[in-house]
């Protein structure tokens, strides 16, 4: 469908063809779910091995993981989760089952108590804030996850967006604004296949980030949150080269918080969520933890390294995962090939759980709505930037994961049509 050089008379043809087959969905009744990005019940079905496995030995080594206490995680998830961060063991903590939880508690922390770091403490974002006038600041790379824009909106972090390319944020930008206002304190990284775009960083995206604190000062943060790091599910997917690797060499560890948990390995809600830090962040973040909790959930965390073992162990999971992710993305990739080509632009990830898909602007929530009344629920338009506002109206997160592949033919039929009927609506009324 080539809008650009149709004319009046073609562009009103589509319009009666598109608006009679989107009548016809609307009269049959569907309710299909492309939102949220929750592993299907046949993937949590894959973990089923871990109810039962301990079968009565709670021992982790001289540990007994049924008592309080540990409140770093017990050494044998700390080395395994280690091997997914690209960490030491001892960098690690092992907590409870949600890494957004530890992404709150270490903003809040910064924010409110500051943080250990080789240049001493200092009182917390908030005194600084306090002390110029101003405003704490986050970069926010966009198109990106809701939810880490939820955590600077809760806690009153203004967020500032810039672009992400295929590289990752758009370097040059990140470097610019962290030079101009020292109120900027951190970014959100989603470095191997992003929420929504599936990107994975360059290795000179990383080596830059790593090197980020000298441009923006002792008390900047990566939030760097490896949600997907063993989440291929194509053979030819890039690799992410080691962020930590580049701080020891550039000697900035202390600016860098690396999140990662098995909500999308194992268990959505009965997981083990892990964190990386420097010596003197891990130490401030547990004295801190400490007032909230005595210890984690240790009997999880030994059942996910019993059902796990190691880094081999995980991959071999992680393959039959993407046995059941590879034909559903390729469906969706396939909808938008043979239909949308000129009308949109799209992602075509390796790993991870989204598609991001952009209409031409000013369409994204008119093609949202219009997906919702014949039946399609879709990621609210503007979810991906910060405080729900897409200044093009432009992008919508596809979420294939759950639906079964007849579903998701059915919900990506009505995807397209909606597309070309508002793109087409659009090139009328323009
Ligand atoms: N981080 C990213 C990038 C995600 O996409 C998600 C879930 O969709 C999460 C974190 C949630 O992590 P958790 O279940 O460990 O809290």
């Amino acid at each position: 469908m080539q809008l650009d050089h149709a004319t009046t008379e073609q562009l009103r043809q589509w319009e009666a063809e598109l608006s009679s087959q989107y009548e016809a969905f609307r009269a049959s009744g569907l309710t299909l779910d492309l939102t949220r990005g929750k592993p299907s019940a046949e993937q949590l079905d894959l973990s089923n091995a871990l109810d039962g496995i301990l079968g009565g030995d709670y021992a982790a080594g001289e540990v007994d993981t049924r008592n309080y206490g540990g409140l770093e995680g017990i050494a044998e998830a700390r080395a395994l989760f280690a091997s997914v961060l690209d960490a030491q063991p001892e960098e690690v903590l092992a907590a409870g089952n949600s890494s957004l939880t530890l992404m709150h508690q270490t903003a809040l922390l910064d924010l409110h108590f500051g943080a250990g770091s080789a240049a001493g403490d200092w009182p917390g974002w908030a005194a600084e804030a306090r002390a110029s006038g101003g405003r704490i600041k986050f970069l926010a790379p966009v198109p990106g996850y809701d939810r880490h824009f939820g955590i600077c909106e809760h806690l009153g972090i203004e967020l500032l967006p810039v672009p992400l390319t295929d590289q990752g944020p758009d370097m040059d930008a990140v470097e610019a604004a962290v030079q101009a206002d020292p109120l900027i304190k951190g970014i959100w990284c989603v470095p191997r296949f992003s929420n929504p775009t599936g990107i994975v960083y360059s290795a000179d995206t990383v080596a830059r980030l790593a090197r980020l604190a000298r441009l923006a000062g002792d008390h900047f943060r990566v939030f760097y949150d490896n949600a997907y790091a063993v989440h291929a599910f194509s053979e030819d997917a890039p690799e992410l080269a080691s962020l930590l690797d580049c701080c020891r060499r550039e000697d900035t560890l202390d600016s860098v918080y690396l999140f990662g948990s098995t909500s999308k390995i194992t268990l959505a809600g009965a997981g083990v969520a892990f964190m990386a830090a420097s010596p003197a962040n891990l130490t401030r973040l547990r004295r801190h933890m400490g007032f909230a909790q005595i210890g984690p959930d240790k009997v999880n965390q030994l059942r996910h390294v019993r059902f796990l073992r190691d880094l081999d162990g995980i991959h071999a999971h992680m393959a039959r995962h993407a046995e059941l992710l590879r034909p559903r993305f390729e469906l969706v990739l396939d909808k938008l090939r043979q239909n949308l080509a000129g009308l949109g632009e799209w992602t075509e990830p390796k790993g991870g759980y989204f598609v991001s898909f952009d209409t031409r602007p000013g369409l994204a929530a008119t093609v949202v709505r219009m997906a919702a009344e014949a039946g399609v629920a879709l990621t609210p338009a503007g979810a991906t930037w910060p405080h729900g506002h897409d200044p093009e109206d432009r992008n919508i997160r596809i979420a294939p994961t759950v639906p079964t592949l007849a579903e998701i033919d059915q919900a990506m039929e009505v995807f397209v049509t909606c597309v070309k009927l508002a793109s087409v609506r659009q090139a009328l009324q323009g």
